[in-house]
């Protein structure tokens, strides 16, 4: 558990066209920054601050409600941003592409299983591909600050992609057109972090 509040690996101008500069600015310093020193403030001083995000996580439902949102959103915001680099997207290559073959056959078939999971989380939440116990990809979604870690949810695993959808994300860019945001998303997303997060996984 890390305590300064982490920077991003790239300017907030970087992600361009594609995720504006002004969305990413007020996205990572006000919303993300609130969710982390929410949660920093609540574990100082108590057990929690010496566990792993994996133990804090799968037993959630019996920690203060702070720690569901704001270690939530905190740890997923984390995620999401590792999961994004300029120049990215495309189409990925190595051990997470043969896993995504696999498991729907081709990426095209991937990405229209995780694009409905994104746009049919109603509301607020994220979109995730995960590991899970059985050690397969799975794709899932969560509300608000939930994440596929956390003992409330059915469906559980380790994340290794995921996808912001609440409001914040895209409405100054794309206003309620999620699906176009959605799209772009596609253009960003950093393989190689990916890979590596899944590599983790079935060590
Ligand atoms: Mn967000």
């Amino acid at each position: 558990m890390s305590f300064p509040f982490p920077e991003l690996a790239y300017s907030y101008d970087a992600l361009e066209p594609h995720f504006d500069a002004m969305t990413m600015e007020i996205h990572h310093s006000r919303h993300h920054k609130t969710y982390f020193t929410n949660f920093t403030t609540a574990i100082q001083g108590t057990p929690l601050a010496e566990q792993t995000w994996a133990q804090i996580f799968a037993q959630v439902s019996k920690h203060p409600l702070v720690i569901r949102n704001h270690g939530g959103g905190h740890y997923n915001h984390t995620m999401f941003w590792n999961c994004l680099a300029p120049k990215a997207g495309g189409l990925p290559s190595g051990k997470i592409a043969d896993a995504i073959n696999k498991t729907w056959g081709t990426f095209d078939s991937f990405r229209e299983k995780f694009n409905a999971a994104a746009t049919t989380r109603f509301g607020s939440g994220f979109a995730w591909l995960i590991v899970n116990a059985k050690n397969e990809l799975e794709i899932t979604s969560t509300a608000n600050q939930d994440n596929p870690l956390m003992d409330t949810e059915t469906v559980r695993g380790t994340p290794v992609l995921c996808l912001d959808v609440w409001e914040h994300a895209y409405y100054l860019k794309y206003q309620n057109k999620r699906p176009d945001y959605i799209t772009a998303f596609w253009n960003l997303v950093n393989w190689k972090f990916v890979n590596s997060e899944l590599e983790k996984c079935l060590k």
